[in-house]
């Protein structure tokens, strides 16, 4: 797994960007029925400015880079999603090391996630993001190598992780304001780290 060379990085970054613009609408809707149907149009609005920025992106190094999408996604993203993504860009960012080897890229995620969890206040259980990201990233902190095979089970808890979302009790974010049985779907923001992390998979199983 070569995620520390520079090309493979903006090569995730583009196909994560792509992935979530294409599902622009499915977030919508499911972000319609727990929340207020704006978590795809947000996700859409932070790829496309990311996009516009690639090549300037391409010439940072991955930390450098990390901190200007947390900056970009701070200025387009509005609610949750751009809050939670640039709390946990910038803690990746400041957790990444050179030279950046795929244990790197764990220990960023790691640090990510953990600082999502602490300013959000939610845990594994309440129905959000964290519900695929804390799994995937647990999976791989744990793992003791980090090749391919590792990803791809990686990238399997993700979709159980977004998967299980379906029917759980909300306790954070909008979705906890809302009837439980309006809650039979996925929640719309752990869909969408499944949509991203899918996405960096197939570039990294190439
Ligand atoms: P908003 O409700 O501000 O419109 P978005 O639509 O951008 O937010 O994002 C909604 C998603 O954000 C939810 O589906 C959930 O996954 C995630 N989320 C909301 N609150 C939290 C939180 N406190 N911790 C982690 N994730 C959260
Ligand atoms: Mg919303
Ligand atoms: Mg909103």
């Amino acid at each position: 797994v070569g995620i520390g060379k520079e090309s493979l990085f903006i090569e995730c970054l583009e196909s994560v960007c792509l992935a979530l613009s294409e599902n622009k609408d499915r977030l919508d809707k499911l972000d319609s029925i727990g929340g207020d149907g704006d978590c795809g149009s947000t996700l859409y609005a932070g790829s496309q400015a990311i996009l516009t920025e690639i090549d300037s992106l391409a010439e940072m190094n991955h930390s450098q880079s990390l901190l200007k999408i947390a900056s970009i996604v701070e200025r387009v993203m509005g609610g949750a999603s751009g809050a939670l993504y640039s709390l946990f860009l910038t803690a990746a960012a400041g957790q990444l090391d050179t030279p950046c080897v795929p244990r790197s890229w764990v220990e960023a995620l790691s640090r990510g996630v953990e600082s999502v969890a602490k300013y959000g206040g939610a845990s594994p259980g309440d129905r959000t993001m964290l519900d695929a990201l804390h799994p995937t990233v647990h999976y791989l902190y744990n793992s003791s190598t980090i090749n391919s095979n590792a990803i791809q089970s990686a990238v399997q808890l993700c979709n159980e992780g977004a998967n299980a979302t379906k029917g759980m009790c909300a306790r954070a974010g909008r979705a906890s304001y809302v009837s439980q049985d309006l809650l039979r779907d996925e929640d719309p923001g752990a869909v969408a780290v499944s949509i991203w992390f899918n996405a960096i998979g197939r570039v990294l199983a190439k």
